[in-house]
């Protein structure tokens, strides 16, 4: 049996699977999204993941497609069509979308129009931790974005444009860099430094970068095993020579990065808090997070 995917109240083949030409976000990216990761059948974070849901859809003034609770429950549905509902069904991650609906293309909302879900599933590959460790490079470019990527929108050209010229450079992962100089996050995951002295550095979630769940559970994570976190600017150069250096998000876990343009970090190896917190946050997500079954 194949993939399954939920479009607008319907459980449908992923390969026919299709939404209305004048959707706004096939128009306009007039749309939000979230990517839960799935372990043994669990959603881990989603209370978090939903929360972010609501605030992006309430910062674009979309209604909630349905109630909460109805959500979770086509959620549910959709990991179980996909075979990923099982202890032993390996990890996975389920990707939902609301946009603001389907009318006549004009640029103002529409007068009525009711907001479409879509939702996928998807096998992901083992964590596999000596290729975690081996860590990754990522270059820095520009953040060309718009002022507001605190809200989950769809409309990520510019994190596309950025994350084909690290594939090109054969980096994993852009940081991109505001105007002052200073790192505001991946294309699709937070920024994060070691300092010296032993300090995780991350900017603070303000406007400018989205607030990663993982950040946050990495955060908390940090936090309980009694390590110090500063959540502040840095500069590139700041990144450049620290000791260490990683990126978090939902799909990246947590990744050490040993080389940021071709400068190598840390000597150029994963670096000792960089090791523990992927060996926290994997025991995290291998135990189900805090994500309901
Ligand atoms: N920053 C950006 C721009 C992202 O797209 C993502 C995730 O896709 C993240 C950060 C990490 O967020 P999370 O940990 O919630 O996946």
């Amino acid at each position: 049996m194949g993939r399954v995917a939920y479009v607008n109240g319907r459980y449908v083949p992923h390969g026919s699977a299709s939404v209305h030409i004048e959707d706004r976000g096939y128009q306009f990216a007039d749309g939000v999204y979230e990517v839960i990761a799935i372990q043994d059948g669990r959603l881990i974070d989603e209370e978090p993941h939903l929360d972010r849901l609501g605030r992006s859809l309430d910062a674009l003034a979309i209604r909630w497609p349905m109630s909460r609770a109805a959500l979770r429950h086509v959620l549910r549905e959709v990991i179980r069509r996909n075979r990923l509902s099982g202890r032993r069904c390996g990890p996975g991650a389920a990707y939902l979308q609301v946009t603001r609906g389907i009318a006549a293309r004009n640029h103002a909302f529409p007068a009525s129009a009711d907001p479409v879900l879509v939702m996928t599933a998807r096998a992901m590959p083992p964590f596999d931790p000596e290729a975690a460790r081996r860590g990754v490079s990522v270059i820095t470019l520009p953040d060309e974005r718009w002022r507001r990527p605190d809200i989950k929108s769809i409309s990520l050209l510019p994190n596309v444009l950025a994350k084909q010229t690290a594939v090109e450079a054969g980096a994993y992962e852009a940081w991109l860099v505001d105007d002052a100089g200073q790192v505001t996050e991946g294309t699709a995951s937070n920024a994060w430094i070691v300092t010296a002295d032993g300090e995780l550095v991350t900017r603070e979630a303000d406007r400018s970068i989205l607030s990663g769940i993982t950040r946050a559970t990495v955060m908390r994570l940090a936090r309980e095993h009694g390590l110090r976190i500063g959540e502040r600017r840095f500069a590139v150069a700041e990144a450049k020579a620290a000791a260490e250096a990683f990126v978090t998000g939902t799909t990246s876990w947590v990744k050490p990065v040993v080389r940021i343009d071709d400068v190598p970090v840390g000597g150029g190896r994963i670096g000792p808090l960089s090791d523990r917190l992927l060996a926290w946050y994997a025991g995290y997500v291998e135990t189900g997070g805090r994500g309901a079954a």
